[in-house]
């Protein structure tokens, strides 16, 4: 920390699940002190809860609706927001390298420039890692930003739209989607699309069979979907997956993506016209690259257990970009994960700025719950006595699946403006279609 500076310049990249809460719950632990300044830089002008991307995609969430503008939040709770992609540092000068960022046409809107920190805070998660898979840059889509949900959605309603007017019979990969990883996020996406395509043809496009003529298929190179959570719970989920008519093949790994089919390893072709690929993380390349400090072979930068980076104690990173010890694991990348070190973080900053010791980030697993769209939600919840896992399923499931991301909404809001937004979208879905139609 430097001595001599009067205010203290804390830079947090990344507003996501942990970059945004921190943001906020320092911007009102030090907006009436003139001791911090917190800024907030993110690529993007609004923050979507990143868990949400499988209903934009599915078109259940439209995301102009659910963007939350980081202008708004940094002028409500008393934080600097800077508009802008970090794409390096200087560790001696202090700075923070932002590319400029252009407008639809090509124009600078933002030119280049450097962000100068005391104390510099990276969060600015993670991608989906297709390990260099054949044809997948090209022809699958990863939900790993709302414009790339969007995309999806907006791809599939075009594929229902040719369908429903087409006289010839259908192809083979017509109305096929393919989701490959049956982790979290593919599972859900696979209910979430059961559900919002009965809706989205009954606007319309009759002429579509969504049962029969939408076909969804999941692949899993591993033995079973779910395979990070107990075997019960993935039991639980593909006797769900089946009811709908998900088909699943396991144990099977793709090996390449065409313009209308996946194939894998052991020669199966899956006819596809949509194909998402959801399988694996990593963190972003440019990480690889910061002026000497250490990451992992999937680009997490090391931090010790007070999350602070290896070579340099004045740059800390949370969330998925952080490769953090956990016994004798590392911290899951998971928004749970990310959520409990912002708020450590918050604490270990006022220790900081009191010139006390750091202490060590501890993680807690609260258990994973998984929504099968209106259809169930799975999940297995820590007991906060025993720490064994409790399976738990139907309304009770669902309410704590809700109950995650309100928590969520509650860090950032506040519980007035978040019951309020809530009462508020309540009225306004007893107007509105269910799904997103264009
Ligand atoms: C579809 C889906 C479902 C999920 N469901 C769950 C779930 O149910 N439960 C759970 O615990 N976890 C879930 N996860 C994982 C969870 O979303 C992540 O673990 C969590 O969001 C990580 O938080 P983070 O703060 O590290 O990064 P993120 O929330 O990803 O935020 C990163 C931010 O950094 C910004 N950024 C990126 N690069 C730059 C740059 N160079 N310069 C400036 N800004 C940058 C981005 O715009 C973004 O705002 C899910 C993920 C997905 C994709």
């Amino acid at each position: 920390m430097s001595a001599n500076t009067k205010t203290h310049r804390v830079v947090i990249v990344g507003g996501g699940a942990g970059g945004l809460a921190l943001a906020t719950r320092l911007g009102n632990r030090f907006k009436r002190k003139n001791q911090v300044e917190v800024t907030l830089v993110d690529q993007s002008r609004t923050h979507i809860w990143k868990p949400l991307l499988h209903e934009i995609a599915a078109g259940s969430l439209n995301p102009d609706k659910e963007g939350l503008d980081y202008l708004a939040q940094a002028r409500w709770h008393g934080f600097r927001f800077c508009l802008g992609k970090m794409d390096g540092i200087d560790r001696q000068q202090k700075v923070i390298r932002v590319a400029p960022t252009l407008d639809e046409q090509g124009d600078v809107l933002v030119p280049r420039r450097d962000i100068a920190y005391d104390t510099l805070v990276i969060a600015v998660g993670s991608l989906t890692n297709d390990f260099g898979t054949e044809g997948v840059k090209e022809h699958a889509i990863s939900l790993n930003t709302p414009a790339q949900a969007s995309l999806f959605h907006h791809r599939l309603v075009n594929a229902c739209v040719r369908a429903s007017l087409q006289t010839d019979p259908m192809r083979p990969e017509q109305l096929h989607v393919t989701i490959i990883g049956a982790g979290a996020t593919g599972v859900e996406l696979a209910a979430e699309l059961r559900n919002t395509t009965r809706e989205l043809v009954a606007y319309g496009r009759e002429s579509i069979n969504p049962d029969q003529d939408i076909k969804l298929t999941i692949i899993e190179a591993g033995e079973r979907v779910l395979p990070a959570l107990p075997p019960a719970l993935s039991a639980n989920a593909m006797k769900l997956l089946h009811k709908m008519n998900v088909e699943i093949l396991t144990g099977e790994r793709v090996t390449r993506v065409t313009r209308t089919l996946v194939e894998t390893a052991s020669g199966k072709q899956v006819p596809s016209e949509l194909v998402v690929w959801a399988a694996g993380v990593k963190a972003p390349a440019f990480l690889a690259e910061l002026d000497g400090l250490e990451v992992n072979r999937i680009n997490q930068l090391l931090v010790t257990p007070a999350l602070q980076t290896t070579k340099d104690e004045d740059i800390f990173v949370l969330g998925d970009s952080a490769a953090c010890p956990n016994g004798t694991g590392w911290v899951p990348p998971r928004a749970q994960a990310a959520n409990q070190q912002a708020r450590h973080m918050e604490q270990n900053f006022v220790r900081l700025m009191q010139g006390k010791p750091l202490q060590p980030f501890v993680y807690t697993d609260f258990g994973s719950l998984i929504s099968l769209g209106k259809y169930s939600t799975v999940g297995s919840l820590m007991s906060s006595l025993s720490r064994k896992s409790l399976f738990v399923q139907g309304q009770f499931a669902r309410l704590m699946y809700l109950f995650l991301y309100g928590k969520h909404k509650m860090a950032l809001h506040g519980v007035c403006r978040t019951s309020m937004a809530a009462a508020g979208r309540l009225l306004t879905r007893r107007v509105e279609p269910h799904v997103k139609l264009h």
